[in-house]
């Protein structure tokens, strides 16, 4: 049985959304659907005390911000976003397109198609997450979207140069200074000066996450990406003062980002204890990381790894550290997660930031049913069907007459018998 060292104080974390803001995020929708920009501009004036003549950037405003940018800072977004490119590449040639002959004549095939325009939500109410640009726009650049509408918002009414530079050149065709449920909404239903997209991509917190979930079907969204989530899974041979470190790093998100761990050292698990609270105070991040910790940190000690697989699992947490000895094993024996970071060489951060894997990654227990962003949530996989034998159209004709009479559909089946009987040279009953 595993023992609970450290629980969390509140199960908010857990849950998919308050009510509060499952609310306050069907009014804006509802708002913004009957009044357009007007109430674009009331939201975003009320949550960001933000109103500009325009929320688009123009050009000639686009060049001026990325102008001042530091030059490293253009040189290390470049870098990350080739990372990301790369792998997304890779991933799309992973993703062919197929034809089989089914039987003679009769070809059924597969192909992707990119959505023709998508919006990306780069989230930016705390941080300027410049690196949620990259994983969003790169990678439906490389799925092959046309039109990439990108919202982010301003930070305390200033811009955040590095991220709209990150969205230039990332390839983004629109880019809008604007934030929170207004944003998405907008992206979503459209408006006067906004054309409506066909799928909103990027994470969000728990209002721009709620949003999404809300709009789906109108639109079509990657996954339910909130509020990140850390899980660490250690031995006796992880070293307890990273283990703490790595915790922190998930845990200054935001005060409703849980970060657990589970162990199978009682060593570890103090050691690691010890560590956060010495280190807390000293994070300039402390506001969010403290109460995040307080709230929703948890450490758990498992008898042996099987134990903490097991529970580990249980969570379907966003993102699973693996500190052990053979970290690879996770691979074969872990089913529930948005992203693995197998061993101390890598981290949580490094994904989040740099090393070319996607940081939008399911949260609240979705990792149950869906991976995270990637090239394919771009794409949608149609089918084709085309028959070119006259006797396999016959064949199928008889089948289908008498399989959709079994369901009572004589429309059906008559364009099966239309066929078998024009292909046989027969007389039609009807
Ligand atoms: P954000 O851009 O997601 O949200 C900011 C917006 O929230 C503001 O523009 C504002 O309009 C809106 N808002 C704030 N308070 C509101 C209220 N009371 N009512 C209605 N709207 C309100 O930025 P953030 O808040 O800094 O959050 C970023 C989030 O993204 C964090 O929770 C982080 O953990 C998460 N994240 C998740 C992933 C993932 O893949 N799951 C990756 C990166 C970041």
């Amino acid at each position: 049985m595993p023992l609970i060292i450290k629980g969390a104080a509140s199960s908010h974390g857990a849950q998919v959304t308050d009510n509060r803001v499952s609310e306050t995020v069907a009014q804006v929708i509802s708002d913004i659907r009957a009044g357009g920009d007007a109430a674009v501009r009331a939201y975003s004036e009320k949550f960001d005390k933000w109103s500009p003549a325009s929320f688009r950037l123009t050009e000639d405003e686009i060049r001026g911000i990325v102008a001042g940018v530091p030059e490293t800072t253009l040189e290390d977004i470049r870098t990350v976003q080739r990372n990301v490119r790369e792998f997304a590449k890779a991933q799309r040639a992973s993703i062919n397109d197929f034809e089989v002959e089914t039987l003679p004549g009769v070809f059924l095939g597969q192909r992707s198609i990119p959505v023709s325009a998508a919006g990306a939500y780069v989230p930016g109410g705390r941080y300027p997450l410049v690196a949620s640009a990259h994983m969003t726009i790169v990678t439906a650049k490389v799925a092959g979207v046309e039109r990439t509408v990108a919202c982010t918002p301003p930070i305390k009414g200033e811009i955040p140069a590095a991220t709209v530079a990150a969205m230039h050149l990332a390839g983004a065709d629109e880019i809008y200074l604007l934030g929170g449920v207004q944003a998405v909404a907008a992206m979503a239903v459209g408006t006067e000066s906004l054309e409506r997209v066909d799928l909103l991509a990027g994470p969000g917190n728990a209002y721009v996450a709620e949003a999404k979930r809300q709009l789906f079907g109108e639109v079509g969204i990657d996954l339910f990406a909130g509020p990140t989530e850390i899980l660490v899974v250690a031995d006796e041979y992880a070293d307890p003062f990273v283990v703490a470190v790595d915790l922190l790093s998930q845990a200054e998100h935001g005060p409703d980002s849980p970060a657990v761990l589970v162990t199978t050292s009682e060593y570890v698990a103090r050691e690691t204890l010890e560590h956060i609270d010495r280190l807390l105070p000293t994070m300039p991040t402390q506001d969010y990381a403290g109460p995040a910790w307080r709230d929703h940190g948890q450490v758990i000690l498992a008898d042996d790894l099987d134990e903490a697989y097991a529970v580990a699992d249980g969570f379907a947490s966003e993102h699973v550290q693996v500190l052990t000895r053979e970290p690879r094993e996770a691979l074969q024996r872990m089913r529930q997660y948005g992203a693995l970071f197998l061993g101390e060489g890598t981290c949580v951060s490094y994904g989040d930031k740099v090393i070319g894997t996607n940081h939008t990654l399911p949260t609240r227990g979705a990792a149950r049913y869906t991976g995270g962003l990637w090239v394919g949530k771009y794409l949608k996989t149609v089918t084709y069907q085309e028959v070119v034998n006259q006797a396999s159209s016959a064949e199928l004709g008889e089948l289908c007459g008498r399989a959709a009479r079994v369901e009572s559909f004589e429309g059906h089946a008559r364009s099966g018998d239309v066929r078998a009987a024009k292909y046989a040279g027969a007389e039609l009953p009807w």
